[in-house]
């Protein structure tokens, strides 16, 4: 028999729940050409001094343990790179190297959190937030931004604490709303988490992927946080190699320490070639890669808006950060027959994957029954035919009873 805390954990492997990733790939294997705006990654080549850093380190020979969290040299570069984008001092001790932004995530979870703790999420959220919360025994306690256009409402997040509040997670830019927090809320988020002793965890994952306004992260818009907040980044977005498993968190030396102890039992060092090629990169990388991609993805947004504009009776989202859109679908969900077949957004993504191949990710996998994320990161010609299938599909639900669509190899249990 399984642990009790296994139930806690929805996800990929359950029968109740499937990633939205895993219906679009069983669809594929089953021989659909899928147009998957679904990912939470970008279709890119990799980093050719990613490449060649990886290349050179395996030709050396490398096959060894690192330090727990990190060689040395590669915490000392990713502390210069992330003081020059926070403008806030970090050193080589700041810093723990981590099997991707997730690692970071738990890392901070099991180091902070005990049985019964409660921690504030804002939501729409990223599920992994809530899940490791869970893991580590506490208990999510979810904070909805739909009211205050996915911006939180300070007097809603200071209402949700209690003398159990142990933590709050902020994501900005968010995943999945693109949404950046403006230095105001940061400040009140900072205020809140002093005067109620909290720790933050502050998610920047997409904190280089901003095509309007500017992202700040909550240690430079309010230094007083500097010593409770635990920043998680990772290269997986930035340099387009989520499969390397490669990110990092910076905090204060009690929660380095922490992370080293977890580290050194769980999983002991991130891979020792991922690490090197990122080391390579952020020494001999002239930043070409990263302005091409943003180039790109900035093209992708302006074309994916104007599509979109097409939409009738669903507000173009502003995509100011990320590189999703977030459709807030409720007013068309609204206006749909109560006894059709199409309720929520769930209902959307599946009729969109069965009737026109294009894989998208219902809000209800952020919490919210009338969101819809389609991402940006594809290659241009798929993103537009996607978005048209997309604006087709939404713009016609009102004038005609959905059909049953045939049913995806993705949903046959037999299968
Ligand atoms: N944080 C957020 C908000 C994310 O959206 C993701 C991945 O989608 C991650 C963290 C995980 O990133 P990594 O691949 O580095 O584990």
């Amino acid at each position: 028999m399984l642990s009790q805390r296994m139930s806690l954990l929805s996800g990929p492997g359950t029968v109740a729940a499937q990633e939205p990733a895993e219906l679009a790939q069983l669809a594929a294997a089953a021989g659909r050409q899928i147009i998957d705006l679904a990912a939470g990654e970008i279709i890119i080549e990799t980093p050719l001094s990613v490449r060649e850093g990886a290349i050179a380190a395996i030709n050396a020979g490398t096959n060894r343990y690192t330090d727990a969290i990190g060689l040395t040299l590669l915490r000392k570069a990713v502390a210069e790179k992330l003081a020059a984008q926070t403008h806030v001092g970090w050193n080589l001790e700041d810093i723990v190297i981590t099997a991707g932004a997730k690692q970071a995530l738990l890392n901070a979870a099991l180091a902070v959190l005990d049985p019964g703790d409660e921690v504030i999420i804002i939501r729409p959220s990223w599920p992994t937030f809530a899940s490791q919360i869970l893991l580590a025994g506490a208990k999510p306690v979810f904070v909805d931004s739909r009211p205050s256009t996915y911006i939180p409402n300070i007097g809603a997040v200071r209402d949700a604490l209690t003398q159990r509040t142990k933590a709050i997670i902020v994501n900005s830019p968010n995943n999945p709303t693109g949404i950046i927090y403006d230095p105001t809320t940061l400040r009140a988020i900072g205020d809140l988490a002093i005067d109620h002793h909290l720790w933050i965890v502050s998610d920047e994952c997409y904190s280089c992927f901003v095509f309007a306004g500017r992202h700040e992260s909550i240690v430079t818009a309010h230094p007083g946080v500097r010593s409770r907040t635990i920043l998680v980044n990772t290269f997986s977005k930035e340099l387009a190699i989520t499969g390397w498993r490669l990110g990092y968190l910076a905090g204060p030396p009690e929660i380095v320490a922490a992370a080293k102890k977890l580290q050194s039992d769980m999983t002991s060092n991130a891979n020792v070639i991922a690490q090197h090629a990122v080391l390579h990169h952020l020494e001999v990388g002239d930043c070409s890669f990263e302005r091409k991609m943003h180039q790109r993805l900035s093209k992708a947004r302006h074309t994916g808006l104007r599509i979109l504009a097409g939409l009738e009776g669903v507000t173009v989202p502003r995509a100011d950060g990320t590189f999703f859109f977030y459709l807030d679908l409720k007013r068309l969900i609204s206006e749909l027959s109560a006894e059709g077949p199409v309720r929520s957004a769930d209902d959307i993504a599946r009729l969109l994957l069965d009737e026109t191949d294009v894989a998208t990710v219902a809000g209800g996998f952020f919490g919210d029954m009338n969101g819809l994320r389609l991402s940006f990161g594809v290659p241009q010609d798929l993103l537009e035919l996607g978005l048209k299938r997309v604006v087709e599909t939404l713009n016609s639900l009102k004038t005609r009873q959905p059909s049953k669509g045939r049913v995806t190899k993705a949903h046959d249990p037999e299968k």
